[in-house]
């Protein structure tokens, strides 16, 4: 008999880049500081994303009409209907939060990409997820895809309960809102890690990612290969886009 078992492996897909011009067609409120936008068009016929990973261009006029390029995750799809949801995180300033707050249906905004996923596979023993608001868009959709048969421990950090929710999963999964980045960082450390063998991946702000790598790799003995962390947005910065692994 064959034993040998397949190892897991994350896939990486390239995609055609195309830009595609849409309409909002729904505006909700998801959460005190987190609002959904859904956009519609034809050109979203051949949308495609494969991971709860992917990002997307969200190209749209700031203040004065000149074309600013932020990053989203694809939330939610809709062939059927032609529609693509992204959740904003409501920050203190800033052209796509700005603009997410102006937002009414029928504003029009220019999405290009994703331009590749990562596909990390879902059938790991257990799924460590980190994050804070700006990452709570994947936190969910990767939640609403891992099986029956994986078990997910989460730990978001938020400023608000207010933005609390309650995730959609078949998963058995273990939930922690925390407070603050400190608080977020503690728990982490003192976070006992899950038996047999599992995926981690971290989003959020990158001085704090640069820390949640290194307590990942150098307390918690992670191999680099099970593991991503990104730098979602940079503190001072704008635009800032980094990966740590
Ligand atoms: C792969 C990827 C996927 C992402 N997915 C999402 C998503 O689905 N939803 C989402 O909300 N964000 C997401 N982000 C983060 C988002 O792209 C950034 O927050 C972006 O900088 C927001 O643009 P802005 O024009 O509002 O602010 P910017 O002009 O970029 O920045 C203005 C100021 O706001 C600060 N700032 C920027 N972002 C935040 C934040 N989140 N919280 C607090 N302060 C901030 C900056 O430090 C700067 O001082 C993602 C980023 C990446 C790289």
């Amino acid at each position: 008999m064959d034993t040998k078992t397949t190892p897991r492996e994350v896939q990486r897909v390239r995609h055609e880049i195309k830009m595609r011009d849409v309409t909002v067609s729904r505006v909700t409120q998801t959460g005190t500081n987190m609002l959904s936008l859904t956009f519609k068009g034809e050109a979203l016929a051949d949308f495609v994303s494969l991971s709860f990973d992917d990002h997307i261009k969200f190209i749209f006029p700031d203040a004065s009409g000149e074309a600013v390029r932020r990053d989203y995750t694809p939330v939610d799809y809709d062939k059927q209907r032609r529609e693509l949801t992204l959740e904003f995180a409501l920050h203190a300033e800033g052209a796509a939060t700005d603009w997410a707050r102006q937002a009414k249906v029928g504003s029009q905004a220019v999405i290009a990409g994703p331009k590749g996923s990562m596909i990390i596979p879902k059938d790991y023993d257990w799924h460590l997820l980190i994050g804070d608001l700006s990452a709570l868009p994947a936190i969910t959709r990767r939640l609403k895809e891992l099986p029956a048969t994986t078990r997910a421990l989460v730990l978001v950090q938020i400023n608000h309960v207010g933005d609390m929710r309650q995730f959609e999963s078949t998963a058995d999964i273990d939930v922690k809102w925390i407070p603050s980045t400190a608080e977020l960082i503690a728990q982490l450390r003192a976070l006992e890690m899950p038996v047999g063998e599992g995926y981690t991946w971290a989003a959020g702000e990158g001085n704090t990612m640069k820390l949640v790598r290194s307590i990942l790799v150098e307390e918690k003995k992670l191999s680099k290969d099970a593991l991503r962390v990104a730098a979602y947005w940079k503190q001072g910065a704008s635009d800032f886009h980094e990966r740590l692994d």
